[in-house]
């Protein structure tokens, strides 16, 4: 039986209105369920049966990172089914609960219609044009009362790259750093920690590329919920005889797999890292020969893990000796061995130390650059490793080149656009070069007295664009703020819990978008692979592609103009390859350079001919290539670089994609080397030891700079590898078989950090007040990304009397982010029809309470969380667990009448991030979401 009835398809409903309306009426209530291109005028039979006009569209699932292909049969404009794409090399004709269910986009009930605006606490239907109108005149008195950095906009991991490079370059020419996106709450760390360790803050290797691992540790990661066909490549691995160690606080779906699984105290990591190490250091299992020649300050870790004796490690972890002891002898005696992690990682106050402490472990093993290797970091949403990389940063213009001026004058020539007047849309230049607020606290940013924001004013408004509220923590702050603002919109194919939870009577907007299925684009999946997604169907109901809602956005606030120039508009709407065209005119930095429009359709249209382990196509017309010419993918497309398949792999010449690890630091830190020892290269490399970073004059005093054409060298004269928009730098240096970036050492000391080697911090919110003394957190910071920051008087308050068991999140297997699009899929919902906490047996009863019965969780915010109750012993006792994709209740209240009609999710539930503390990474602000403490109560 059905148990989910989703408001707009309930027989009652319809039952009812029938009666009450009539039959006519009632056919035209059916008729507004259909998308519009579907409706036609009634005409007379054809006697001759009509040829069906039936396509398949080739795209890619929008549920999480892996990035598996979809076949959408298409029939005169209706996507009628859909197949799993066998000769995608990636999920080669496999699809999770999500990626089969995809097609409900194709129809999308509870999707927004048409733009809506609040008036006295009811929705109400708008046109577009009174929106845009409406709104932009309200933006640009704000500009004028308080600024541009008054404004906040929160863009989409959804994005695909092309939309999320335009939403970067669209707050740029507004004249703001206040823009930011999800990969804030789920990836800055890891971009952080394994940028400032190899070089670049991605996955090395490839999901594929597990085929040759002989051992995989999983921490605090859980691929088969959060990205199942990733299994797939790592089960192979496991039939070859790969060993798998998973670590994780909960006994996970992925755990059940594992040879050896260690349940860990959670905001225990580094410990636990230093424990191998110090099993790896002990034991002399430690790749000398890759540490003396490709690795600066590991000294300075063993220095540190010497401290971290057996005893040690499992008093903080809880982990046994023996357990410790068995997990670093199976990763350094099957090597080549992979290390892959997630949110379980990412997610701390310490976070980016957390990741920095794997990837020394991955260093110490001399794991990176080879295949079967690797850190391998399986980022969230569809396109979150994209937008990362060209999206909206508030530290960062696309491609990770800062904003520091030279940064905005290599923007300003790609645009076309003079560099002066964007500095004149900036409140000055010290905020254009100011890292701006994060999603993780823009709410502080409003509730904040102004005295302690770092800019001029508060925040007034915000822009969600394609972000949920419930995946970020905090919300009953958030909610105040949301009352605070002058006004809020929400643009999205689905209202989102922003539309219910607000409160408000008036000033907020709604606007519907389209899917990514109906418009076209490239998303890099998290191994870097680009794919070209064709659009399936057209936008339905009244909603606009997001880069057609800049667009319009962009025209009335009066950069119109700016924002398109070298940019072809076609009805409105940007057109998507000619955006690629100017990301591939720009960043140079990450290689997405190489790979024009052009390229990308081909691979898609052969992905048959691409190999599922190596992913080079071994035939055909992308011979050579590796299948989505994985960044970095040097020089102009012309150039035909295939891409990195793994990341800092001397085996391979760079022509071939080979890379060594990125000189970023410099030559040498005080006294040390920091550029790759004598006889440490790539293959084909004419410079046989460590090299700086290329610019003209290096270019010149090599004797390279006159294999540049004229024309190249008048633009290369004065400019790096980075800023020649020519490519002639990037071209030469690659013929002489080096790397553009230079051949550095990995720095396992990164002495710019606030814990220069990772260390163990107690979580801010911690039971084991005893260890608070000796792994005490981070002093409290006056400005951190324009705002106070927290971490001292936090953990100082002793929690641990009144809320005794630890509370942890994760995802499930039928929900992605905050779930809204997925809660609203029938065939998903169907799957999962409530939001409940695992608790222990041993912990259920002392509150009374059964499997499926209801309980509080309550949180020292003051936060009540009315969930169902699973008791099951995957939870240790003193431990809960919640998953994070539920939204639309407040605290036990369903907010179902909140929501404009029709627009509520068919599954509702309890957001766990109404009740999560205070907490954020001492680098990125990244949120805490993965240890704190709570109560249980019986419902
Ligand atoms: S959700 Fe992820 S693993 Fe599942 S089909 Fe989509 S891309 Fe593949």
């Amino acid at each position: 039986m059905t148990l989910v009835r989703t408001t707009r398809d309930s027989g009652l409903k319809r039952r009812r209105f029938l009666v009450g309306a009539g039959v006519t009426a009632g056919a035209g209530a059916l008729a507004r369920h259909l998308p519009l291109n579907v409706i036609r005028p009634a005409t007379a039979a054809d006697p001759v049966p009509a040829k069906p006009n039936v396509e398949v569209k080739h795209t890619v699932c929008s549920h999480c990172s892996v990035g598996c292909s979809v076949e959408a049969v298409v029939s005169n404009g209706v996507w009628i089914r859909q197949e799993a794409a066998f000769d995608s090399p990636i999920n080669m004709g496999a699809h999770c609960a999500k990626g089969a269910s995809v097609r409900e986009h194709g129809f999308g009930e509870h999707r927004l219609r048409y733009p809506m605006k609040l008036v006295n606490g009811k929705y109400e239907r708008i046109t577009w044009d009174q929106a845009i109108n409406e709104i932009g005149d309200r933006l640009l008195k704000l500009r004028e009362q308080s600024g541009p950095d008054a404004l906040m906009v929160i863009g989409s991991s959804k994005h695909n790259n092309e939309q999320s490079y335009l939403l970067r370059k669209w707050a740029s020419l507004w004249g703001s750093n206040n823009c930011d996106h999800q990969a804030r709450i789920c990836h800055s760390t890891t971009v952080a920690g394994v940028a400032q360790t190899y070089g670049y803050g991605a996955m090395t290797n490839s999901f594929n590329d597990l085929h040759y691992s002989k051992a995989v540790l999983f921490i605090g990661s859980n691929p088969a919920e959060a990205h199942p066909i990733s299994m797939l490549h790592f089960l192979h691995a496991k039939e070859l005889g790969a060993k798998m160690i998973v670590v994780d606080p909960r006994f996970t779906r992925t755990a059940r797999f594992a040879h050896h699984y260690v349940r860990i105290r959670p905001g225990t990591d580094i410990a636990f890292v230093w424990g191998l190490l110090w099993h790896i250091f002990n034991n002399g299992w430690e790749d000398k020969e890759y540490i003396a020649a490709r690795t600066f300050g590991m000294d300075d870790v063993r220095k540190e893990v010497a401290k971290w004796t057996p005893d040690k490690v499992s008093d903080v972890t809880g982990v046994p000796e023996v357990s410790v002891r068995m997990a670093a002898e199976m990763l350094a005696t099957n090597r080549p061995s992979s290390v892959v992690w997630c949110m379980g990682i990412t997610q701390h106050h310490v976070g980016t130390a957390n990741v920095r402490a794997l990837s020394i472990l991955q260093l110490a093993l001399g794991n990176i650059g080879v295949q079967g290797g690797g850190a391998n970091i399986y980022r969230g949403h569809d396109n979150v490793q994209g937008a990362t990389d060209v999206g909206p940063n508030g530290d960062s213009l696309p491609g990770y080149y800062g904003i520091a001026e030279g940064a905005w004058k290599h923007f300003a020539s790609v645009w076309g656009v003079d560099y002066d007047w964007i500095k004149s849309r900036f409140g000055s230049k010290e905020l254009m070069e100011k890292p701006g607020i994060t999603v993780s606290r823009w709410f502080d940013a409003v509730l904040e007295d102004n005295q302690y924001v770092d800019q001029p004013t508060n925040l007034r408004a915000v822009f969600y664009w394609g972000h949920a509220p419930n995946s970020q923590t905090r919300l009953p702050d958030m909610k105040a703020a949301m009352q605070k603002l002058d006004f809020m919109v929400v643009i999205d194919p689905y209202p989102s819990m922003t539309a219910a939870m607000h409160g408000r009577t008036d000033g907020v907007y709604l606007l519907p978008a389209a899917s990514q299925f109906e418009t076209q684009g490239s998303v890099t999946a998290s191994n870097r692979s680009i794919q070209w997604r064709e659009r399936v169907i057209q936008p339905l109901f009244e909603c606009k592609t997001d880069h057609e809602i800049m667009y319009l956005f962009a025209r009335k606030l009066g950069f119109g103009e700016q924002l398109v120039k070298n940019i072809k508009v076609v009805n409105n709407e940007p057109v998507i390859e000619d955006i690629l065209r100017e990301i591939n005119r720009s960043c140079w930095t990450i290689g997405y350079t190489g790979c024009s429009p052009e390229r990308l359709k081909l691979h898609m249209e052969h992905k048959r001919d691409f190999n599922p382990t190596t992913m080079r196509a071994e035939s055909g017309p992308c011979k050579g290539d590796y299948y989505g010419l994985p960044w970095p993918c040097w020089g102009t497309p012309e150039m035909k670089h295939p891409g990195t398949p793994i990341l800092y792999d001397l085996h391979k010449s760079v022509a071939e994609g080979g890379l060594p690890f990125r000189a970023n630091w410099g030559v040498e830190h005080n006294g040390e080397p920091l550029l790759a020892a004598d006889g440490s290269f790539t293959k084909d490399s004419e410079i046989d030891t460590g090299y700086p970073e290329f610019d003209h004059v290096f270019l010149k005093k090599l004797g390279w700079w006159s294999e540049l054409t004229p024309e190249e060298q008048a633009q290369a004269e004065g400019k790096n590898w980075k800023t020649d928009l020519s490519g002639g730098i990037i071209r030469v240096v690659i013929s002489h078989g080096c790397a553009p970036f230079g051949n550095a050492r990995a720095r396992c000391n990164v002495w710019n950090f606030p814990d220069p080697v990772p260390t163990h911090r107690e979580p801010l919110v911690t039971p084991r007040r005893d260890l608070v003394a000796k792994y005490p957190t981070y002093d409290d910071k006056a400005a951190f990304w324009r705002l106070p920051t927290l971490y001292k008087s936090v953990q100082d308050v002793d929690f641990s009397k009144d809320y005794p068991l630890i509370m942890t999140s994760g995802r499930l297997v039928e929900y992605e982010g905050g779930g809204e699009e997925t809660r609203s899929n029938p065939w998903l919902a169907e799957l999962q029809q409530n939001m409940f906490c695992e608790v222990n047996p041993e912990d259920a009863a002392q509150i009374g309470v059964k499997l499926g019965e209801f309980m509080w969780v309550e949180t020292p915010t003051g936060a009540r969380l009315k969930l169902m109750a699973m008791v099951t012993p995957r939870v240790p006792v003193g431990l809960v667990w919640m998953p994070f994709h539920f939204g639309g209740w407040w605290m036990g209240e369903d907010l179902e009448k909140h929501y404009p009609e029709g627009g509520a999710p068919a599954v509702r539930g309890e957001a766990v991030n109404t009740g999560w503390t205070y907490g954020y990474d001492a680098v990125t602000m990244m949120q805490e979401t993965k240890v704190s403490l709570c109560r249980l109560v019986r419902a």
